[in-house]
């Protein structure tokens, strides 16, 4: 897959877009008037008319720098010069504050003096493997942030879902205790990096119920907003008071659905943070057996099979020389994830439709992790992302010498290299093939004890892990399951 090399391209690529797709009749009432509106419109129209609602977050080329896109979308001329063309960003996920954490109740009792019948034989102030994440942890991480990021321009955050811990829905905690920990970590975000917008998505434990999404009578999403909106608008940024129009924008879709948009790099691309929980199978249990898709890993789909097919036409096919990337998270590894059309397990070629997606590890030990997150690098001039470099806390250490230090993990270019400078679909699928390699172990060890940030790994199969990789519907998955028969690694 080739992502727009010159913008030339891009603005051949949202005219294939508007007039290419069936976009809804409402947009038209934008046409005149609200031109920069409508230039939106005309991208996250495509998306949410289609889909409804996700959980990721996609950045997509928004606009074409100085050309015009169409007489309806036409743009301002983006005159700031970024240094080196170049912006940088945080992604970082599945904090999972948890209130009720004590320091000193051992993770088989979830570190809960509730549920606690013994105390373990050390403390441990700033989480434990197998437990959620205390205060302390949240602090620790952002303080962290802060300082590497001292001399970095950081022009935005990505924080995707799951502010609030797991096993919120017991006798002594409930919804408002998951409202309760949201605004915390919203709060404490805010105050941390008060000039940087954060794009905040919500995840499967924010929500009124264990994946129970808001009816129509909720005020969920109501409540949420107003956490987030100082956040996603940026309350301490300059100009914060000419964004009274994006307020509305915000709040006509987050209230609808919890889902947004948001231009960033000067206008020059564009954000959608989507609410994918309207697409998971765990949400309707009632209809659980049709598990399709999308992580493939452990044989457990998240997605129902026709919402994939849906979300991979879109990234992989028709806009994918749009994408920039996509930016997920959940399943608390660091590890990635290709969308291809094709259908044959052995090619080992590049596929032209080819989309590709980064899952961020998570701030919460729950999964026996260490704590991490990534700064990522974006050329706005290439509209490609060059490369991240990964931060993580060794807990074990951090506890044992009661000195949380943080510490360079990798940079994705050196740890997997390539002569392609970016990190595309192409790039991706190269990792991919690389996994399989006879006659060098390299990726395959960089790759596999990553996945829990430097904790102990897992028992891994390296088939199943280089299948769910490269295909995210269920039936391709096994059919590459089926052609590699040894277990193990
Ligand atoms: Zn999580």
């Amino acid at each position: 897959m080739t992502y727009p090399e010159s913008k030339v391209e891009i603005v051949r690529a949202m005219e294939y877009t508007k007039n290419q797709e069936h976009l809804d009749t409402d947009e038209t009432k934008y046409k005149i008037s609200r031109k920069k509106k409508l230039q939106e419109r005309c991208l996250i129209g495509v998306l949410t008319i289609i889909c409804c609602t996700l959980i990721v977050i996609l950045i997509v080329t928004f606009k074409s720098g100085h050309h015009p896109i169409s007489q309806n979308c036409l743009i301002k001329d983006n005159e700031r010069v970024f240094k080196n063309n170049t912006i940088k960003f945080i992604h970082w996920s599945d904090i999972h504050y948890d209130p009720f954490y004590n320091e000193t109740v051992p993770s088989k009792f979830f570190c809960r003096q509730q549920l606690a019948l013994e105390s373990d034989n050390y403390l441990a102030p700033y989480g434990r493997i197998g437990c959620d994440s205390p205060l302390n942890l949240l602090e620790n991480t952002l303080n962290a942030m802060k300082n590497i990021t001292e001399d970095e321009e950081i022009k935005f955050m990505l924080l995707t879902g799951d502010l609030s811990g797991h096993r919120m829905w017991t006798n002594f905690s409930g919804a408002d205790k998951v409202l309760d920990n949201i605004a915390i970590v919203s709060s404490k975000v805010h105050s941390t990096f008060p000039k940087i917008p954060v794009f905040p998505v919500i995840g499967n434990n924010d929500l009124p119920g264990h994946y129970v999404l808001p009816n129509s009578t909720s005020d969920w999403y109501k409540k949420l907003l107003t956490f987030w909106s100082p956040l996603i608008l940026c309350s301490g940024c300059p100009g914060y008071t000419r964004n009274l129009i994006r307020e509305r924008v915000l709040q006509e879709t987050f209230l609808e659905g919890g889902y947004y948009n948001t231009s960033i790099a000067d206008g020059k691309i564009v954000a959608l943070a989507l609410n994918s929980l309207y697409w998971s199978v765990a949400v309707e249990r009632s209809v659980e057996t049709d598990r399709k898709a999308v992580d493939t890993y452990s044989e457990k789909a998240y997605w129902f099979s026709n919402y994939t097919d849906v979300y991979v036409t879109i990234v992989a096919r028709n806009y994918s020389n749009l994408i920039i990337g996509q930016f997920f998270a959940h399943t608390h590894k660091d590890d990635y994830r290709l969308h291809s059309f094709s259908s044959n397990i052995s090619f080992s070629q590049h596929d032209p439709l080819m989309s590709f997606l980064l899952l961020a590890p998570a701030i919460s030990p729950v999964y026996h992790n260490n704590p991490a997150f990534r700064m990522l690098s974006l050329d706005v001039e290439k509209l490609s992302l060059i490369d991240f470099t990964q931060y993580f806390m060794d807990l074990v250490m951090a506890t044992e010498f009661s000195n949380p230090v943080w510490q360079l993990d990798y940079t994705f270019s050196e740890k997997y290299k390539s002569s392609n400078p970016f990190i595309d679909a192409e790039r991706i699928n190269e990792l991919n093939q690389q996994l399989l390699n006879q006659t060098s172990n390299k990726f395959w060890k960089s790759y596999v004890f990553s996945r829990e940030t430097n904790y102990q790994p897992m028992k891994y199969s390296r088939f199943t892990l280089y299948c769910a990789m490269r295909f995210v519907h269920f039936q391709s998955f096994q059919q590459c399951r089926k052609k590699y028969i040894v277990p193990g690694g």
